[in-house]
């Protein structure tokens, strides 16, 4: 019953009274309870701490008085700190530890009456793009092909959220998005996800990846939903510097906007080799969707896309080696005991962190370090600038991009392991816009062959969330996506 639902749908409901918080928020913890053994997206399931903020939503729409989410039961990668519930990254280093505050988003969904079932499985630190890489074992895709039943990743790093929402464990979800993140992830699990311009929400009390590049955002399964989310995570704090003081528009209303009259980007970059013919052919369908919406499809050209993936593989990891050097075993998280300080750094971090961070940190503290610098660090920062401009130009003669999410559908588990840099590809449409800082959504336009979801990304100029909440509304219509995926019932992967 929980699929039937959407945030607003159920919102609508709520303030009915046709179902009370509780009960929707019970039907969600049946849902976790039947389906988690099968899809492992939650790390941590709090069915009292939601249950009681069910109770206070109940009683807060009685009142008359009840937030944009009261009683909408959603969940949280476990990337951003909750008070008093146990936050890791999926890393052993964050194991044992339980945040003593409260992540600006979390904050801002708790103020609007979120219900929250639990904190949601991630890839080590935010870093890789199939969810393979958590401490606490990998999720699993609820889609499978359509002959057979091998077990698919569901994207990542949020694939815990992407996979919690598509089964309907949750009505929505909140991620991460570093290099894709959030629209990989989405893309795979056939749902919708967006991540903001960056400073849209806050990344105070987010588990740091790559601080330039990281920004929180909504999973949900319709543009709407995402909207709605997002209008609550977003919004100036003071405690992130980086967070940008704008006023936060009525995301929702921009859905309503239609497509007339706006100019979409092609860009011819975006063609690669090797690209299944279905991605390209669902590519031309998308354009011809919003040509017959009233939208002017326009060539571009983004001549820097090609050193988008080598920028982000430099930035991302430069600027995790810094943020990761916190996990000492000395303040917080674990510690493995040991004679002196060096041994006390040394064993608590082989122990704690997973080959991919290890990877990561080993790369990024050689491109920062002294001799290797100007070759690689600060090449990489000029050739970020250059992106920028990219788009910038590509802004001048267009309003939107619209562009293939990712260029396959959902792989097996086990596929890519065996080489980091096939994996990295993974993220070929996706880090681009992230170099950028602009916002950009994956929306679910089709199946392939094997019956699996495919997306289309579509990109903004920065703060211009709402264009790209008409575009993709307008795409979500036309396609009319409302297949729904046959989850396996199987015991892990
Ligand atoms: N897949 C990319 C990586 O591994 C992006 C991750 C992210 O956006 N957090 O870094």
């Amino acid at each position: 019953m929980t699929l039937e639902f959407t945030l607003a749908s159920a919102r609508a409901a709520l303030r009915r009274r046709t179902i009370s918080a509780r009960e929707l928020t019970q039907a969600h913890l049946d849902a976790v309870a039947a389906l988690e053994p099968h899809i492992h997206a939650f790390i941590t399931v709090t069915p009292d701490m939601a249950l009681a903020q069910a109770d206070a939503a109940d009683a807060a729409l009685a009142r008359g008085k009840a937030g944009p989410l009261a009683g909408l039961p959603v969940a949280i990668k476990d990337v951003f700190c909750t008070k008093g519930v146990k936050t890791t990254a999926a890393s052993r280093i964050l194991e044992p530890f339980v945040p003593p505050y409260e992540s600006t988003v979390t904050a801002n969904m708790l103020r609007d009456g979120a219900v929250f079932l639990g904190k949601l499985n991630l890839d080590e630190f935010a870093m890789g793009s199939a969810t393979t890489n958590s401490a606490f074992g990998a999720t699993i895709n609820p889609w499978q092909r359509a002959d057979s039943n091998t077990p698919l990743v569901p994207g990542g790093s949020s694939g815990g959220s992407a996979a919690a929402v598509a089964s309907g464990m949750a009505l929505a979800a909140t991620g991460t998005d570093t290099g894709g993140s959030i629209r990989q992830p989405a893309s795979y699990c056939g749902i919708v996800g967006i991540k903001p311009t960056y400073g849209r929400c806050s990344r105070y009390g987010v588990v740091a990846f790559a601080s330039s590049l990281d920004q929180p955002g909504p999973f949900a399964r319709t543009v709407e939903d995402a909207a709605i989310l997002l209008g609550s995570m977003a919004g100036h704090d003071p405690k992130d510097s980086t967070s940008a003081n704008r006023a936060v528009p009525d995301f929702a209303a921009a859905t309503q906007r239609g497509v007339k009259g706006l100019k979409i980007g092609v860009p011819r970059e975006y063609r690669v080799d090797g690209m299944p013919p279905e991605i390209e052919a669902l590519w031309r369908q998308g354009l011809d969707w919003l040509r017959a919406e009233g939208a002017e499809i326009v060539d571009v050209s983004l001549p820097h896309t090609k050193y988008g993936l080598a920028t982000y593989y430099i930035v991302a990891p430069a600027e995790a080696s810094s943020n990761l050097a916190r996990y000492d075993g000395v303040r917080y998280g674990l510690r493995v005991p040991a004679n002196d300080l060096k041994d006390l750094y040394e064993e608590t971090r082989a122990a704690g962190f997973g080959a991919e961070v290890r990877r990561r940190i080993l790369i990024g503290t050689y491109v920062l370090s002294a001799g290797y610098y100007d070759a690689f660090y600060l090449k990489a920062q000029k050739v970020r600038a250059l992106i920028l401009k990219d788009f910038t130009d590509a802004f001048g003669q267009v309003d939107a991009l619209l562009t293939p999410t990712t260029p396959s559908a959902a792989f097996a588990i086990g596929e890519n392991e065996d080489d980091p840099v096939k994996m990295y590809l993974n993220d070929i449409f996706t880090v681009p816009a992230s170099i950028a800082g602009i916002p950009g959504m994956s929306v679910p336009a089709g199946l392939d062959a094997q019956g699996l979801p495919l997306g289309l990304q579509v990109l903004g100029r920065h703060f211009d969330e709402e264009t790209i909440f008409a575009v993709g509304a307008a795409l979500e219509r036309a396609a009319g996506f409302t297949a729904r995926p046959r989850i396996r019932m199987g015991e892990g992967a």
